[in-house]
This record gives C-alpha cells, structure tokens and sequence, in this order.
C-alpha cells in the first residue's frame, strides 16, 4: 500500500473531494485526521475510513480558527506521533460578477479558501520541519490558472495558493518537506450546486472526455503526491480537468 502508516490531516474530507480523499488515503494505508465543521459528515467520512480497515479519526475545525487547527496537530502527534501529509481541500464558492460582489463575499471566499490554507500549513509546518519530512497538497482550481466568469473571489484565491505552494515548495524543499498543487477542472460534488444544469451539460460538452469529473480523480492524484513514489515532484501544479483547458 502507497501510503502504510502515513498520517494525514485532510481539511474540508466531510464530502466531495475531501472525503473520496481520506478514503483513499485510508484504503491505501494512511492514518487519517478527518477535518471540517459538521460532526455528521466526519462521522460518516471516519466510517467510511474504517470500512477499508483504514485508521481515522475526526476534528471538527474551522480553517479559520487557528487554536482549534494547533489543537487538531496537537491531538494528531499525541495520537499518532507525527504529520506526514496535509491536504489543504476545504473551499467554498459565492460567485457574482465584479459589479454585483459585495464584501462579504469577497472577504470570506479569500478567508477560508487563501487564509484556510495559509493556517493549516502554518499549524503543521513546525511538526514538519522536527521531522525533516512532510508533504503538503492543496486544492486550487483551473479558475486560478486561468479566471473564470463570476467568481473574482474564488480565482483570487485559487491563483493565491499557488503563490504560496511555490513559495513553500523554495522555502522547504531542502527541509524535506514537498509543496504541490493540484487544479481540478469541474467535478461533480455539491460545489457545482449554484451552477444551471444547462451550464453544467454545456461545459461537459468542451471536456475532451466528455463528462465531469469524480472525485475520486481528485482523490488518486492526492494520493500519488502524498506518496514516496512522488518523491521528486516539488512546487508543480497539476491540471486535472480531463483536457477541458487545451
Ligand atoms: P464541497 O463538496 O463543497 O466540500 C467542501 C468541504 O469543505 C465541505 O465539507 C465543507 O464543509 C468544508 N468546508 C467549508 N468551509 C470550511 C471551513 N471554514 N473549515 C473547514 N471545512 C470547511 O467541495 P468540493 O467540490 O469537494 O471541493 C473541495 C476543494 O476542491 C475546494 O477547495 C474546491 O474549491 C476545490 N475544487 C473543486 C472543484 C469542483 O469542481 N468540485 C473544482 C476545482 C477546485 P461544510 O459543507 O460543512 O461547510
């Protein structure tokens, strides 16, 4: 198994990518920390782990509380000694056209999905440096490799984590540690909720694979990065989008 006793503390793994991510981490060895806000979803995230006869555990934190993100790397090295790998996956949307974003809107797209990470790596990147090891995997976007319609916010932050997975990938690579980025095209979670059905057949119709994504496309590719076997891959920024940008 690519990943026999690696801990990692996957962010936003209640659902969608997050959680086809722990389990594939759980199915592939890791011991998992299953991160996001609502206890149910963990719950059911953590189960799910188990199936595979996988460890995990929840946390219920917000990427936006660093005491409580300090906390859950607390409680991982008390339970597990050490923090292998950090999915950076939680996100969210509140699109608008420029005329019409209001503050909030921009202020907590930046928040959670550009600060979020910026905390998460910051919570766990001492426990990395002690070990001389550690990888740390973010989820951007191809909106912040090349902008999309109605989402200034959400490209702003996309494009802003790959500024810091660079900087990271510079800053700690003779650390040991690795910093990659990986930017899904559209896959079908409930992030695409706010998107028209028309918009949704129309933009699978540009995909040369002619349909969205799964996440657990998204989930294999975290898995291979977090892996040994990707032991040379550092600062890269990897499209995942089934050809939908050629
Ligand atoms: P999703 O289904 O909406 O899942 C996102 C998860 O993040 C949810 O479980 C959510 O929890 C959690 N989350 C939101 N705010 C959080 C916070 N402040 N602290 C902790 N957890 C929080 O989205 P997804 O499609 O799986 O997306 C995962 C990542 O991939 C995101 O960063 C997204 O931007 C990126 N991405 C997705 C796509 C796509 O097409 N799906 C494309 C490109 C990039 P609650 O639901 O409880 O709020």
């Amino acid at each position: 198994m690519r990943l026999q006793d690696k801990v990692a503390i996957i962010t936003g793994a209640g659902r969608g990518i997050g959680q086809a991510t722990a389990v594939k981490f759980a199915t592939e060895g890791a011991k998992v920390v299953v991160c996001d806000l609502t206890p149910e979803w963990i719950e059911e995230t953590v189960a799910l782990c188990k199936e595979t006869r996988g460890e995990a555990f929840g946390y219920v934190a917000d990427v936006r509380d660093i005491q409580a993100l300090k906390n859950m790397v607390d409680a991982t090295v008390a339970k597990w000694g050490r923090v292998d790998c950090l999915v950076n996956n939680a996100g969210i949307v509140m699109d608008s056209q420029l005329k019409n974003m209001t503050e909030d809107q921009f202020d907590s797209v930046i928040e959670i999905n550009l600060k979020g990470v910026y905390n998460c790596t910051r919570a766990v990147v001492d426990t990395m440096l002690q070990q001389q090891s550690g990888v740390i995997l973010n989820a951007s976007s191809i909106v912040g490799l090349y902008g999309n319609f109605g989402q200034t916010n959400y490209a702003a932050s996309k494009f802003g984590v790959i500024g810091m997975v660079k900087t990271w990938a510079r800053e700690l690579g003779r650390k040991g540690i690795r910093a990659n980025a990986v930017c899904p095209g559209f896959i079908a979670t409930s992030i695409l909720g706010s998107i028209p059905e028309r918009v949704l057949r129309a933009l699978e119709e540009k995909v040369p694979l002619g349909r969205l994504g799964k996440p657990e496309e998204i989930a294999s590719t975290f898995a291979f990065l977090a892996s040994d076997e990707a032991s040379y891959i550092n600062g890269a920024v990897i499209e995942v989008s089934g050809g939908l940008t050629i």
